[in-house]
């Protein structure tokens, strides 16, 4: 269990709901992405016809189930809530399809994962408003098509680049979302603390923020952990030193790495004099598999420019090595 995962933990996605905002007003940072969405849904409402398909690209975490809820809430229809990896047959989808209401929102996360049967399927419900059910079982099984209302379809994906052509034409608008800057995050989780009822003093939030990699999920997460701390300590307000001896508990340091991050620029540093080592090599030496140091730790360690890829392996940057307290050029081989 990693505190700072983007992915919701496994007693997460309930105790997360009180803290989503409702209205795109409350939906707090990416200002570009919020007036082309706000656009958008003007030009539908204005039109009185639901709004064309939507696609939420972006990391895990940054709001895209939060946006899609608030699509629906603007537009003050129903949304029905699906994924790509629970939708394991065609039928599956069909049977969802055929009973939308006219203008409800279809919310389908990891669209990218969808059943290739599936997918054609909803290329021609979102292109022709059409879904051919199948009735019957094998040599008397026919297909009856079925026209269906106007509705939206939102998708999200991690993985844009994954999404067919075919598919991806069939959005009438692509959303991307990016990691949030500290300013955001701060206001970001001043508007979780007052929903929390938790006091923040002084620069709290923003060590909050500066340890929540640019991540809403992350934030509150922290956030979260920080009012344990502050009810278990009695603390009517919480102040700087209250956030990082909070959070230096569970091993998160002042640029949001934890115990498995600092483990592989130490590994790096000082057991690969910076570098350059091999993904496996590296892997070995902090005890975890290849495929977790670089799908969990790297990505946010590249980002930040902790960490170089280059064709001979990962290389340590200045910034890592200053990070650790040390100079590049110091002779860590003992
Ligand atoms: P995933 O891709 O993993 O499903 P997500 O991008 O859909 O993640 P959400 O579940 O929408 O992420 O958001 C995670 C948490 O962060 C929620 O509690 C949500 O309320 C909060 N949140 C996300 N973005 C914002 C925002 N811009 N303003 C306020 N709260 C936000």
């Amino acid at each position: 269990l990693r505190m700072v995962s983007a992915a919701p933990l496994d007693n997460e996605p309930v105790s997360d709901e009180e803290l989503r905002p409702h209205a795109l007003e409350g939906f707090i940072g990416q200002p570009r992405l919020k007036a082309q969405l706000q656009l958008f849904l003007d030009a539908a409402r204005k039109r009185e016809v639901p709004p064309d398909h939507i696609l939420l690209a972006g990391p895990p975490g940054l709001g895209k189930t939060t946006l899609a809820m608030i699509v629906a809430n603007e537009l003050g229809v129903p949304i029905r809530i699906t994924s790509g990896p629970a939708i394991q047959h065609a039928g599956d989808l069909a049977s969802i399809l055929s009973s939308l209401d006219a203008g409800e929102v279809l919310f389908i996360d990891e669209i990218h994962r969808l059943p290739r049967a599936a997918e054609e399927l909803l290329y021609i419900a979102m292109e022709d408003f059409r879904v051919d059910v199948m009735v019957g079982k094998g040599p008397g099984a026919s297909s009856i098509p079925l026209t269906l209302p106007r509705f939206t379809v939102i998708g999200a994906t991690t993985r844009e680049g994954m999404l067919p052509s075919p598919l991806r034409a069939r959005f009438g608008f692509t959303a991307h979302l990016d990691y949030y800057p500290h300013e955001e995050l701060e206001r970001l989780i001043e508007r979780s603390a007052t929903v929390l009822g938790v006091a923040l003093g002084e620069g709290a939030a923003e060590q909050l923020s500066l340890r929540s990699r640019g991540t809403p999920r992350i934030a509150n997460r922290l956030l979260r952990r920080v009012r344990d701390w502050a009810i278990v300590h009695d603390l009517d307000v919480v102040g700087q030193s209250d956030v990082k001896e909070a959070l230096a508990l569970y091993q998160i340091d002042s640029e949001g790495l934890d115990r498995l991050d600092v483990a592989v620029l130490n590994a790096i540093v000082r057991n690969f004099n910076g570098g350059p080592v091999g993904l496996n090599n590296l892997a070995a030496m902090v005890g975890e598999e290849s495929e977790t140091v670089e799908t969990v730790c790297e990505p946010y360690l590249v980002r930040e420019g902790f960490l170089v890829r280059t064709p001979k392996g990962r290389v340590a940057t200045a910034k890592a090595w200053s990070h650790l307290g040390l100079e590049p050029n110091d002779d860590v081989s003992k």
